[in-house]
């Protein structure tokens, strides 16, 4: 193979598999390397037992925490990234995310951009994801130039109860946007069949669209874009004077090869593009590459989450849970001025999902009674911002592992969204006294484990003194460096981070189609 390209990205999740489409039809030549394979289709992709209780797609990798003490990070490495998992809840930050603000435990910094430069990407993001949604229910809403694509998911009964609910009690709930292939004028013909096993599972049929569904499979229709699996990145080398990247070290089928590109972008998750820019180190670049500002690997965040399940007096038998959200409490509510975060529903529990989980004490317990929890649990995800603090970064140990250091801050908002939501269960048809905290997703003692929100670690700055990356997410110190996935996040907001990876990237490509022109 000629190994020269005009475009080279590594990793193919929200940020590169998306950068991909968008530069698939540019005639360029373009490579995609990606450490993972293809996320393979078999009837575990939708068994419980085998996605939560076995966790079969977590990778196998080894990260190490501020003591030297070894876990196992909940991460993806498959052609699609971590969005082969995802929940496809596609939300924008809000307009006032970009700008600087004001929380319990200090600032969350302005964006160097603002929302209306994001906006029209925003749009197009939702387009290219087929996000379905409402506008003009969510009061924090932020303005957009283009209705949803697609109609909103429709509640199930007890969700359009909680609903109903809601609106009794002076809230204002909204429908979650949503990015999976579902056409209810046309249940036959739709490719989602909307199922119970969404939100943390792969889609068997297809038919969540996820990166690889959305964005590298239909850039791989175009002859110019070669996509290379198992293909792990372990080093980029620059020129003698220190200004580009000249070669890709890449660990392919067991053997080191090296490739060349005019343009090299890195997207392969915060953690992990930290990591490569900093392994990457050489004479020119002594404290790793682009970090003259010593700022690569810090400024990690990954929010305050918080997974609780409420026990319903009726029972919940809903498939498809995410279809609901509430920002009421966003910006802080009365009595507390500070931003709490956003409420949003979780996939919905299923009996055998809380094996494991110590609040429940489900080891104990038989399967008939998980069942019985599961039927009449009503399951909630609790985001609330964490602030960037330069001390939460990825460091690399001697032996070049990923050393995650995190202390969490901002948790006084945490409780208090935690509060309010448990303070609201009575109207809501729920025992107003239980509001059970989960694991979701995954069974570790270890919360820093829980990197599905994973960002910050090359954050975009107009000042090469505090930032890794300028406006268009080029390197400051590096001509032909990008980074597009979530790393370039100043501030990470407290809805899920995707679709703003998403939408930057379609961002930073139209910048590199016009600087190839
Ligand atoms: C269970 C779960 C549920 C989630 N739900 C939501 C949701 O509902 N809404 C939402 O917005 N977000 C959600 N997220 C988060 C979302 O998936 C991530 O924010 C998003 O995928 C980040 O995109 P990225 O491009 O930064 O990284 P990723 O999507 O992780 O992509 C990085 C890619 O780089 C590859 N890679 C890494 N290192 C190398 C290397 N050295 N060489 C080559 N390739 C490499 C990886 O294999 C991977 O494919 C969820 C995540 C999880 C795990
Ligand atoms: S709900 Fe739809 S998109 Fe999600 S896993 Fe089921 S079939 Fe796939």
């Amino acid at each position: 193979m000629d190994n020269h390209f005009d475009i080279i990205i590594i990793g193919t999740g929200a940020g590169g598999g998306t950068l991909a489409h968008h530069l698939a039809s540019s005639n360029k030549k373009i490579l995609l390397l990606e450490r993972g394979g293809w996320l393979p289709r078999e009837a575990e992709n939708w068994s419980v037992k085998d996605v939560f209780e076995k966790n079969r797609y977590i990778s196998p990798d080894t990260w190490y925490d501020h003591s030297g003490k070894p876990f196992q990070p909940q991460v993806h490495y498959f052609v699609g990234g971590a969005t082969k998992l995802y929940g496809a809840s596609l939300f924008r930050l809000r307009k006032e995310d970009f700008g600087q603000l004001q929380h319990h435990d200090g600032i969350s910094p302005a964006w160097p951009i603002s929302y209306e430069e994001m906006e029209p990407y925003y749009t197009k993001a939702e387009e290219m994801y087929h996000v379905h949604g409402e506008r003009g229910r969510d009061p924090t809403e932020p303005p957009a130039s283009a209705p949803y694509p697609h109609p909103p998911v429709s509640h199930e009964p007890r969700i359009q109860k909680l609903c109903e609910d809601l609106q009794k009690a002076g809230y204002h709930p909204f429908s979650a946007p949503s990015a999976i292939l579902l056409n209810e004028k046309d249940p036959p013909n739709s490719k989602c069949v909307r199922c119970s096993t969404c939100d943390g599972f792969p889609c068997l049929v297809q038919a969540k669209s996820d990166a690889e569904i959305a964005g590298v499979r239909p850039a791989l229709e175009q002859k110019n874009v070669t996509l290379l699996t198992k293909a792990h990145v372990q080093k980029l080398h620059t020129t003698e004077d220190g200004k580009a990247i000249q070669q890709i070290e890449v660990e392919l089928d067991g053997k080191t090869e090296m490739f060349q590109g005019d343009i090299i972008v890195v997207s392969c998750g915060a953690a992990n593009s930290a990591k490569l820019l900093l392994a990457s180190a050489n004479d020119k670049h002594p404290n790793g590459l682009a970090n003259g500002s010593d700022q690569v690997g810090r400024n990690y965040m990954f929010h305050n989450s918080q997974a609780v399940l409420a026990l319903s007096l009726e029972p919940n038998p809903t498939k498809f849970q995410k279809t609901l959200s509430i920002n009421d409490f966003y910006f802080g509510m009365e009595g507390f001025e500070y931003p709490m975060g956003n409420i949003q529903m979780l996939g919905k529990s299923q009996g055998g999902m809380f094996k494991g989980e110590k609040p429940i004490e489900t080891a104990l317990l038989p399967m008939k009674v998980l069942d019985d929890i599961a039927l009449h649990a009503v399951d909630f995800w609790l985001s609330t911002e964490d602030l960037p603090d330069p001390e939460n970064r990825i460091m690399l140990d001697r032996n070049g592992n990923i050393c995650l250091n995190y202390t969490p801050n901002n948790q006084v908002p945490k409780q208090k969204l935690y509060h309010q939501l448990k303070s609201m269960l009575g109207l809501l048809g729920m025992h107003p006294d239980h509001l059970i905290p989960r694991n979701a997703y995954l069974k570790t003692d270890i919360p820093i484990a829980g990197v599905a929100h994973q960002s910050g670690t090359c954050r975009f700055g107009k000042d090469p003194k505090t930032s890794v990356l300028d406006i268009n997410c080029k390197a400051h110190e590096l001509d032909n460096l990008y980074v597009v996935d979530t790393s370039f996040f100043p501030s990470i907001g407290a809805v899920n981070p995707s679709l703003t990876a998403i939408a930057n990237a379609l961002r930073v490509g139209d910048h590199l189609l016009q600087r190839m022109s």
